[in-house]
C-alpha cells in the first residue's frame, strides 16, 4: 500500500461523491493486499466507510449534499429479477453492480486506476452509484456507522437470514471479532435465550457479554463440546 494522488471523475447519473470521514479496515482488505483474493491491480482498497455526501448527479433521489451517510459493497440496481424478488445482494445488473476492472471512475497518473467493490474508501473521496450508499442519522458517530457496511451486516444477516434464528433457541458463537460480536449482537436482538460466545481470546470475551453473550467459552478447552453439549442439555440449536 502506498499514498498516492488520484483522480477521481464528477458524479455522472444515478452517483454521488462522498467526502470520506472514516474507514474500517476489513480482514477482507487484508486478504486483497496479501494477494489472498484476486482483484486488478493498481486498486484503491477499502469498503465499509462513512462519509458526507458532496456533490450527486442527475437522477440521485435517495440522497443530497451534506447528507451523512454509509457505505455497502452490495450496490444493487433495485429494478432486475434479483432485486425485485428481495434478492438484492445478487443483484445482476453488471453496469450498477460492476465487475472487478469495469468502473472508470478512477485515474493514477492519467492511466486507468480500479475501484475496489464499486466504493476504494481507502480515499478522501469516493464516487458511487447512488444504491451503494446508505442515509444515517447526523448524530450517529461516523467512527461506528463505518462499520455498518460489511462487519456488522455480515453478522447480522448469518442470524437473521442464514440461521433464521427463532427467539428462544440457543446458539453459539466461533470467534468474537467484529463480525461475531455482531452476530452475537444480533442474535441477542433476535430474541435467543441463550448465547454462548467461543473464542480463545478473554477480552473478547469480556467484550462479548457487552453485546448480549450469555456464556463464554474458551476456544483452547479441548473439552469445549462436550462442555457446551451438557451445559444445554443436548446442544445448540
Ligand atoms: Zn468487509
Ligand atoms: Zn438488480
Amino acid at each position: 500500500m502506498t499514498i498516492e494522488h488520484v483522480e477521481i471523475n464528477k458524479p455522472k447519473r444515478n452517483e454521488v461523491l462522498v467526502r470520506t470521514r472514516v474507514s474500517g479496515l476489513c480482514h477482507s482488505d487484508l486478504h486483497f493486499m496479501e494477494g489472498k483474493y484476486p482483484t486488478p491491480v493498481p486498486a484503491v482498497l477499502g469498503h465499509e466507510a462513512a462519509g458526507v455526501v458532496e456533490e450527486v448527479g442527475e437522477d440521485v433521489t435517495h440522497v443530497k449534499p451534506g447528507d451523512h451517510v454509509i457505505t455497502c459493497l452490495s450496490v444493487f440496481c433495485g429494478h432486475c429479477e434479483f432485486c425485485v424478488t428481495g434478492h438484492q445482494t445478487i443483484c445482476s445488473n453488471t453496469a450498477i453492480k460492476m465487475p472487478p476492472g469495469k468502473a472508470k471512475r478512477l485515474r493514477w497518473k492519467g492511466e486507468h486506476l480500479n475501484q475496489f467493490l464499486n466504493l476504494s474508501s481507502f480515499a478522501e473521496q469516493m464516487l458511487v452509484h447512488e444504491n451503494a450508499v446508505v442515509k444515517i442519522r447526523e448524530d450517529m458517530p461516523l467512527d461506528l456507522a463505518a462499520l455498518l457496511g460489511c462487519g456488522v451486516l455480515t453478522g447480522y444477516g448469518s442470524v437473521v437470514h442464514s440461521a433464521r434464528l427463532e427467539p428462544g433457541t440457543i446458539v453459539a458463537v466461533l470467534g468474537c471479532g467484529g463480525v461475531g460480536l455482531s452476530t452475537i449482537h444480533a442474535a441477542h436482538l433476535a430474541g435467543a435465550a441463550r448465547i454462548i460466545a467461543i473464542d480463545i481470546d478473554a477480552n473478547k470475551l469480556q467484550m462479548a457479554k457487552i453485546f448480549g453473550a450469555t456464556d463464554n467459552m474458551d476456544a483452547k478447552d479441548p473439552d469445549m463440546v462436550a462442555k457446551i453439549i451438557e451445559m444445554t442439555q443436548g446442544g445448540v440449536h
